[in-house]
């Protein structure tokens, strides 16, 4: 593949000849830049098999790395290094050890979707990085993700109580991930609630807070959604070899 993007090419694999004169004509610094080539041994030719088989990654074959993903998206536009379409392709063709190089970045994605509306293959981008993001903390690559802690968070309430209660879930949360509940962006925030959400709102808001109030009959509904997960993480732990 031609490289396109600058940030593609790692700094430590290119190199400059501080002196050199060929032909009678110095290329000294910068015009003696080339890029290293590499030996890679490792291709891990399951990967692409394996963030297939985690939710959101199923269609990952179809991309044919046109690049709008990358192009819309809201983080690469002020992080270039932040690249779907790169880690699309490593996943495609096995390249485990460069995408690990980049394992810090890939939950950063925002799941604000518009990769997934500017694909034209249907591939959705935006599941494939939740998928791979899932794939490095299965795999032992990386913690979980600030991102997985909100979604443990959200999805254990609603598993509770078949309801979501916003200040619940903020709360166990910050806790979780050890942050204070001070924060300024969250006090500006919960000023303009007071001043604007009706008093009914707040009132029902304030009750479910203190007496977490269940959805009825939900007792049925979560015995069945448990099956359904334990089936699932069952069946992505066996996709991904996992024994335990
Ligand atoms: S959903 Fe994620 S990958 Fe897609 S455009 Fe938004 S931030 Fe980028
Ligand atoms: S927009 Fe779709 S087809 Fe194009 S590179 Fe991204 S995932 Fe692949």
């Amino acid at each position: 593949m031609p490289i396109h993007e600058k940030t593609l090419i790692r700094p430590e694999n290119l190199r400059v000849q501080e002196s050199l004169e060929i032909d009678g004509v110095d290329v000294s610094g910068h015009w003696s830049t080339f890029i290293e080539s590499r030996a890679i041994t490792d291709y891990n030719e399951a990967i692409e098999d394996e963030v297939a088989a985690l939710p959101g990654g199923e269609y990952i074959h179809r991309c044919w790395q046109c690049g709008s993903c990358t192009n819309s998206c809201t983080v690469n536009a002020i992080n270039a290094e932040f690249n779907p379409r790169h880690w699309i392709y490593l996943v495609r063709i096995g390249m485990e050890s460069e995408l690990l190089r980049d394992k810090e970045i890939i939950w950063q994605c925002v799941s604000c979707n518009k990769c997934t509306y500017a694909c034209p293959r249907d591939v959705n981008p935006e599941g494939v990085m939740k998928s791979l993001a899932h794939w490095l903390e299965l795999k032992g690559h990386t913690e979980k993700s600030p991102a997985q802690h909100f979604d443990e968070v959200f999805a254990g309430q609603v598993f509770a109580t078949g309801k979501i209660e916003e200040g619940r879930i903020i709360r166990a949360f910050f806790a979780r991930t050890g942050q204070a509940l001070r924060q300024d962006w969250l006090m500006v925030m919960a000023k303009r609630l007071v001043r604007h959400l009706p008093l009914k709102m707040m009132i029902a808001m304030g009750i479910g807070t203190m007496f977490q109030p269940k959805t009825r009959g939900w007792g049925r509904a979560r015995a069945a959604i448990a099956e359904h997960i334990a089936e699932q993480k069952a069946r992505e732990r066996k996709a991904l070899g996992l024994t335990d």
